[in-house]
């Protein structure tokens, strides 16, 4: 399967979704076998460039580690909104057209502008991977979401998935419901805090929810009755405020309004799963880390062998 450009969830068939995930669950397992050098030999001597300007710990440092198991040499900025000529000026298009003249085999870049990626795509004579852009989408993260509930569900079909936190302005969770909804069965709950002074400031956007509305998925959006949604589903992912997004801008939020601690946990189906993009802040304790149900390391885990996969095809192996 030959990808090019990896800009958004959409682009993905529900084909393409398996072979990709088969593809990374071979990898794990090959990666844990006696065999693991010989990974080196699969993308060896291929060059990844890594171009940060938002920052990044997780999808940063796991498209680097894949690439090195994968055999490809990496040359990366981090912060290159300040350490790039981005501060006098570059516009990303410009970068791209020059980093391009230095013969990469592909481009990692996350950017602070949405849609920016998916425009500079255009011009670039090499594959280019959205690893996050703006408010906008975050498809590796979703790739790497829905790999997980493969692996720790067994399908991606029929399940109720509740979605928490800052839904306006976080993008793992509008790139994670344009994936999941190619899926049959799939049900929504969306859950966000209360927030009197300015009314739905952390509600799904409507542009997804008109996707939805299109595609006949159901969905519900709840500011209450948390506790008693939680035994009702089969995921229940959660993200932090997205507070860098909404500076300067007062809303008193209660994160504590779905903080997952040992009781709630409890309230939560024993086949279902806890997942978090990562980071987290207060929105899940660390004393339900240890719960069979918690996820989200194993989650941040898979990203590398998801990546891998990823680059694989985006090469053409
Ligand atoms: N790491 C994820 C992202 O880059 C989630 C988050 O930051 O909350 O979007």
């Amino acid at each position: 399967m030959k990808l090019d450009h990896v800009l958004k969830s959409q682009q993905f068939s529900k084909q393409q979704l398996e072979k990709l995930f088969r593809r990374a669950d071979k990898l794990e397992r090959q990666f844990n076998s006696p065999h693991r050098r010989k990974l080196k030999n699969s993308l060896n001597g291929k060059l990844l460039f890594n171009v940060f300007y938002e920052p990044s710990t997780r999808t940063r440092m796991s498209f680097a580690a894949a690439a090195h198991h994968l055999g490809m040499n990496v040359v990366e900025t981090e912060n290159a909104k300040l350490f790039s000529s981005a501060i006098k000026g570059e516009s990303l298009e410009d970068t791209v057209r020059v980093l391009n003249s230095y013969l990469p085999d592909v481009i990692v870049i996350r950017h602070h502008l949405d849609g920016e990626i998916e425009e500079t795509a255009k011009i670039s004579s090499c594959p280019i991977i959205n690893a996050g852009d703006g408010q906008g989408q975050h498809p590796t993260q979703a790739l790497l979401d829905l790999y997980t509930i493969w692996k720790e569900i067994g399908r991606l079909a029929d399940i109720r998935v509740m979605i928490c936190g800052d839904l306006a302005h976080g993008r793992t969770v509008r790139s994670l419901v344009y994936l999941l909804s190619k899926f049959a069965n799939i049900e929504f709950v969306f859950f966000t805090p209360e927030t009197p002074d300015i009314p739905g400031f952390f509600r799904m956007k409507q542009d997804l929810k008109e996707h939805l509305d299109e595609n006949e998925i159901k969905y519900t959006e709840i500011s209450s009755g948390f506790d008693e949604a939680l035994p009702q589903c089969d995921v229940v992912y959660i993200t932090r405020m997205q507070l860098e997004r909404f500076e300067g801008q007062s809303v008193d939020y209660g994160s504590s309004s779905y903080a997952i601690d040992a009781s709630r946990i409890s309230r939560m189906k024993d086949s279902a799963i806890l997942m978090h993009p990562l980071p987290r802040n207060t929105e899940i304790h660390t004393e339900v880390d240890t719960d069979p149900r918690s996820v989200y390391f194993k989650q941040a885990g898979y990203g590398m062998f998801v990546r891998m996969a990823l680059l694989q095809f985006v090469l053409g192996r």
